[in-house]
């Protein structure tokens, strides 16, 4: 389980809301470049008088504009949830899309439904505002457009999140009733998800059907990327519903090696020799207090050559047991994961209730055993 760190991509913050960081990815301004483009390029088709500036610079405000209102749909999503006592890490808005990252697990469907219906809310909100504001800018022609243009794109942003299909808002809607209706959130999730891959499906086939109706290439894409999209995050809601499957049968204490006590400044040597007469599988350091402070690196114990076994302390090849390292041992399965993700190392010290140790786990036994029931 102890796979690296992800590299952390390049974001782009923007702000704060209620604490919660606001990013943009650098894709996101490739996008924003291609919709100032093919924009300025429309209103100058559809207003005569516009010069060249004028219309880039249409395109350009339309561009930033949508993204506000991406921005003011994900922090609908992000109000509920902080409304429900969620925690939400940050918000980041990517190529098309945005999201809203709750660090909190949602315990009750009626959260999960009430937070995923808010961010559509918010784009009918702002599409009924616009639709409402846009005769206040028929003065000029060139704000009037852009102002209708954005009531259309959320009325149009709006509808489609609704779309029941996971990891569309529609969809987080939809695994919310199945959820409610079953009690049972993975078949929510499973339905959801599934609904999520036939709708790519059928988003990427009607747009291809349409452009060639409509005779416009960039309906076709514009349906393909979004098709490319929902299908993605579809099959990674699957991938993850399989893996907390298999996880919900791992039980922690079937993992523990049983660990052998030794003061710091046993000898390796030594330590390896009791290990093998009392069957231990594990070797925990102990301080002067007799309390565990470290514990012995596998890997690195085995890179001792022989004739140093004897000369070398326990505690050279052992690892500080940081809080992180000391699991009790009711942890669940889906807890386990979080807590070495947390603090990932190769060796932990489970203990019981009273703070005995109960035993070794290995972070490669864990790993083991759910490649194994991944067959
Ligand atoms: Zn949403």
């Amino acid at each position: 389980m102890q796979r690296p760190r992800a590299r952390a991509p390049v974001l782009i913050p923007v702000g704060r809301f209620f604490g919660v960081p606001l990013y943009f990815t650098p894709s996101w301004v490739l996008v924003a470049t291609l919709i100032t483009i093919m924009y300025a390029a429309a209103i100058r088709d559809r207003l005569e008088g516009a010069s060249t500036a004028a219309a880039y610079a249409g395109g350009a405000g339309f561009a930033l504009a949508l993204a506000l209102c991406l921005l003011a749909h994900e922090l609908g999503h992000v109000s509920v949830s902080l409304a429900l006592g969620k925690r939400v890490r940050r918000v980041v808005i990517m190529f098309l899309a945005g999201m809203s990252e709750i660090e909190d697990e949602i315990a009750r469907a009626r959260d999960e439904c009430l937070i995923a219906v808010a961010g559509p809310i918010v784009s009918a909100l702002l599409a009924g505002i616009l639709f409402a504001l846009a005769p206040l800018a028929s003065g000029s022609e060139l704000a009037h457009l852009i102002v209708l243009l954005l009531a259309w794109s959320n009325l149009v942003l709006a509808a489609f999140n609704l779309l029941p299909g996971l990891p569309l808002d529609g969809g987080r809607m939809l695994r919310a009733a199945v959820w409610g209706a079953t009690h049972s959130q993975r078949i929510g999730s499973r339905v959801a998800g599934w609904a999520g891959l036939a709708l790519a499906i059928l988003v990427a086939a009607g747009s291809v059907a349409l452009s060639v109706r409509i005779a416009d290439v960039a309906t076709a894409l514009l349906g393909v990327l979004l098709g490319v999209f929902i299908w993605a995050g579809a099959g990674q809601v699957l991938r993850v519903t399989a893996l907390t499957d298999r996880l919900a049968v791992v039980r922690l204490p079937d993992l523990l090696r049983p660990g052998l006590f030794v003061r710091a400044d046993t000898p390796l040597g030594e330590a390896l020799r009791r290990t093998r007469e009392v069957g231990a599988r594990g070797i925990v350091v102990l301080d002067g207090a007799e309390r565990p402070q470290a514990i012995v690196d596998e890997a690195a114990a085995r890179r001792v050559s022989d004739e140093r076994l004897a000369w070398t302390p326990v505690a050279q090849v052992a690892r500080p047991i940081e809080p992180g390292m000391i699991l009790p041992d009711t942890l669940s399965a889906d807890e386990l994961i979080g807590a070495i993700r947390r603090t990932p190392a190769s060796e932990y010290l489970v203990v019981h209730a009273d703070g005995g140790p109960a035993g070794i786990l290995a972070a490669a036994d864990l790993a083991t055993v759910l490649s194994a029931r991944r067959r």
